[in-house]
């Protein structure tokens, strides 16, 4: 099987790399070709459009910051839709809105009735993605997710098949939901705590030592505390998830203050720190 890897950013870099690793003919393409360059050193060819990409692949899998991204790779003279034909797999790991995750199964359906689509957003960040550990989250046809699996395991330690789309995206949004909110509680806290004047080093030992201490805790305070805001997960994608966190919570008619909360504050300091990672929430909060 060939496979067709579009979006080398931060977490499409590892994931592929993490193909090649094992051996797999990876087709690839970026926006931004010098991304690709260690893709191509170590044998993967890279084609001049996501069109060649659909071509020249058996599966191709995208992994695109937002719905404008995948749109730019799907449409257009040059876009995938235009390279299908006969069984192809497409799989979109980005973290997306579940309607448009619905509606491009449907266009992939109408342009090539033979094709199969998956969903499969991703949870873990930069150093899962790195080491292979991400946990990855499929909906859609079922035989494209048998046929698949044995790559998802290439770049994950946990795969799970959730029926029907935008199943995945869902538990996808709900996971970054509680994340976001969590991050909130954790840069709410380290705010007071300086401005009391505690030392940073004894509360982060403290909270990372009882009940609810968390790896995310661990890490991101970590960061906090030593000013460090290089983007792991860009803040500007926290914002997009919980951006359509608020959405389904109104769609399904759930009470979800907290979210909304969190929401306002990360677009608070959008335009600041968007290509910064999440934590830097806490540079928002505190009107920095
Ligand atoms: P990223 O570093 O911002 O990379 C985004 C990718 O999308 C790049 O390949 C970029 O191309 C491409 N892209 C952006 N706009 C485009 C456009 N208009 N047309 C074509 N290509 C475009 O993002 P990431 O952190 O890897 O995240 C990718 C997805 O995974 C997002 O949906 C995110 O929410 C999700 N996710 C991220 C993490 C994380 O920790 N980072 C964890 C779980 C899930 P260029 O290189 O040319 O800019």
């Amino acid at each position: 099987m060939k496979i067709g890897f579009i979006g080398l950013g931060i977490m499409g870099n590892f994931m592929a790399l993490n193909l090649l690793k094992n051996d797999v003919m990876l087709n690839v393409y970026n926006r931004t070709k010098e991304k690709a360059k260690e893709h191509i050193k170590k044998g993967a060819i890279f084609l001049d459009s996501p069109k060649e990409v659909a071509k020249k692949s058996d599966i191709v899998m995208l992994m695109l910051s937002d719905s404008n991204a995948v749109s730019n790779i799907m449409d257009g003279n040059d876009g995938l839709l235009e390279g299908l034909g006969g069984e192809k797999i497409i799989i979109n790991m980005s973290t997306i809105e579940p309607d448009y995750s619905a509606m491009l199964y449907k266009k992939i359906k109408i342009k090539s009735p033979s094709s199969m689509f998956l969903e499969a957003p991703v949870i873990g960040s930069k150093i899962p993605a790195k080491e292979g550990t991400l946990i990855i989250l499929a909906a859609g046809d079922k035989n494209a997710y048998d046929l698949s699996t044995a790559y998802f395991n290439m770049m994950g330690k946990r795969v799970i098949y959730l029926g029907d789309i935008p199943k995945a995206s869902y538990l996808k949004i709900i996971n970054n939901q509680i994340m976001g909110i969590t991050m909130g509680a954790l840069a709410e806290g380290l705010s007071l705590s300086k401005k009391i004047g505690l030392d940073d080093n004894i509360v982060y030992d403290i909270v990372n030592s009882g009940a609810f201490a968390n790896p995310m805790f661990q890490l991101k305070g970590k960061n906090i505390i030593d000013n460090n805001y290089e983007a792991n997960f860009p803040y500007k994608h926290m914002q997009k998830d919980l951006d359509f966190a608020v959405k389904l919570s109104g769609e399904f008619k759930v009470f979800s203050p907290l979210t909304s909360a969190i929401n306002n504050s990360y677009i608070l300091g959008y335009d600041k720190f968007k290509d910064e990672d999440m934590c830097a929430i806490y540079k928002a909060l505190n009107f920095e």
